[in-house]
């Protein structure tokens, strides 16, 4: 690589090159490339050996791109977290696939703006449908991508209050939401935490979430809901929403949603579900049932950054309605935007790319601003297909299903609950041990163990009160030799450390 020349008038400060990305991206590419084999030892943990490499206070003068682009290269890169190692099965995050990595950068570039009419403005709000479709919902329904599913989820919420306040002559966007009396949301205690924060955020009140307990099937408990609605309705508060998870965070779980679709339905609350990890499921058809008609759904929440492997920053909110949506979310234009609302999306060509918005609206959400997220999206799509997608999560729900096949066949694994996605928990628990705290203890020390080793890595939870050793597979790099492995590694370590004591 030859350092980029500096060309900069001699005592500018402001070196920033905008020229030279080629040099600048095949620099790194080598170590990008290196780091996506995993086969060197995991140093990102190892902070004793990169801080003192990267602290300083900050730079009066700049250093220049090349040294910049060497720390990346040397230091940052090598030791990047490596959540999409094909062993990686802890939470619900994983790393981008090669060309949703590209699409990432593409837009950084060629788009670095969503909005007015580009081919990326066109392409983000084609993946909105592609998706709208490939997930089920009527085409009536609007999308926007958002941040994460934890914004996707506030905007659902954010439809769901807007509903409840316009049924009471209020416009909660407007008004503000001091006149609902008491708003309530039904969901089970699965229920991500992102909704109880939207809650906070949009002023219903995170104490306000009534959660019903679980069925035998670790499902929203509905007659407890229908009763909790009744006696809200007759003490005069405010129904605002049932949410519904489509897939929980914990054990992939989902919700009764046609049965929680028809409770919504009778009492004319909002039904908003959060499929930000489990939505795809409904691309499985062996459980798409539980998902219920899609029609039914007020809005939804899910996202491209978890199953479909988009970069980190790609959420999706779906509503039903797209009017309700924009008065939840209306921003005003200012007087140096006022083109914004006259011109959006006009038939044939306009003078220039600044006569139109173009597809979508910043009425749908909480960015102004915001990147061409659908890039990535779109991509993916073009590139695998729907079939691909699908193809994706079938395989993973079937990973899922092997390691409950295994944990139920040997004799020192204990399933802990069956998997319905591709969640699958389980624990090492040798003959004889009873003690929950020891079991505890133990399969704690296997879990910190297998990350020590690094090849298998599954994250934790808490199933009915026992500590699970949890794996979830969306990361497209996750193969069957890891699922083999995983159950092997838990196997081996387990022995050793209960025969320790
Ligand atoms: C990941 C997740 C969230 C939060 O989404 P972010 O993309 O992390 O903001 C919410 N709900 C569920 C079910 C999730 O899996």
């Amino acid at each position: 690589f030859r350092p980029l020349a500096l060309e900069r008038p001699a005592g500018d400060p402001d070196v920033a090159r905008t020229d030279r990305l080629d040099e600048a991206v095949a620099s790194v590419l080598p170590a990008l490339e290196a780091f996506n084999r995993f086969d060197t030892p995991d140093r990102a943990s190892i902070r004793s050996e990169w801080a003192p490499l990267l602290d300083e206070p900050l730079p009066e003068d700049g250093v220049g791109t090349e040294a910049v682009l060497e720390l990346m290269r040397e230091v940052v890169i090598p030791r990047g977290l490596r959540v999409g190692h094909p062993g990686f099965t802890s939470w619900v995050t994983t790393a981008p696939s090669t060309t949703a990595a590209v699409g990432h950068l593409v837009s950084a570039v060629a788009s670095p703006q969503r909005w007015w009419l580009q081919p990326s403005n066109h392409l983000d709000t084609m993946a909105v449908r592609w998706l709208i479709e490939l997930l089920g919902f009527p085409s009536s329904y609007v999308g926007t991508f958002t941040s994460g599913g934890s914004t996707a989820n506030l905007v659902g919420i954010g439809g769901a209050r807007q509903h409840a306040a316009e049924k009471l002559g209020i416009d909660a966007a407007l008004d503000g939401i001091g006149a609902i009396p008491e708003p309530r949301i039904y969901a089970s205690p699965e229920t991500h935490h992102v909704v109880t924060r939207a809650m906070g955020v949009l002023g219903l009140g995170r104490r306000n979430l009534r959660l019903v307990e679980l069925d035998g099937n670790r499902r929203a408990d509905l007659r407890q809901m229908a009763a909790y609605i009744r006696e809200d309705k007759a003490a005069g508060r405010t129904p605002v929403a049932i949410v519904g998870n489509a897939g929980d965070v914990n054990t992939g779980i989902v919700d009764p949603l046609p049965e929680m679709a028809a409770l919504a339905r009778e009492h004319d609350i909002w039904f908003h579900v959060d499929g930000a990890y489990g939505g795809w499921g409904v691309l499985d058809e062996r459980v798409e049932a539980a998902f219920g008609d899609r029609g039914l759904y007020d809005s939804f929440a899910v996202d491209p950054h978890k199953w479909m492997a988009a970069p980190v920053g790609t959420g999706l909110a779906i509503c039903r309605d797209g009017e309700l949506l924009s008065r939840a979310f209306t921003i005003e234009p200012g007087a140096y935007d006022r083109e914004r609302n006259q011109v959006v999306d006009p038939v044939g060509d306009p003078e220039s790319p600044w006569g139109a918005l173009g597809g979508g609206t910043p009425d749908w959400g909480v960015d102004f601003s915001t990147p061409t997220r659908g890039i990535a999206v779109w991509a993916v799509l073009k590139e695998i297909g729907a079939e691909g997608m699908r193809e994706r999560v079938r395989r993973h729900n079937d990973f899922a299903r092997m390691v409950a096949a295994r944990a139920r066949a040997e004799g020192e694994l204990e399933l802990l609950v069956e998997p319905q996605l591709s969640i699958a928990c389980f624990r090492y628990r040798p003959a004889g041990w009873d003690d929950e705290e020891q079991l505890e203890r133990l399969n704690a020390d296997i879990l910190a163990e297998l990350r020590r080793v690094g090849r298998s890595l599954p994250s934790s939870t808490n199933v009915g009160g026992r500590f699970a050793i949890r794996a979830c597979y969306i990361n497209p790099r996750n193969d069957r030799e890891h699922v083999e492995l995983l159950v092997d590694d838990v196997l081996e370590i387990g022995r050793r450390l209960s025969a320790e004591g």
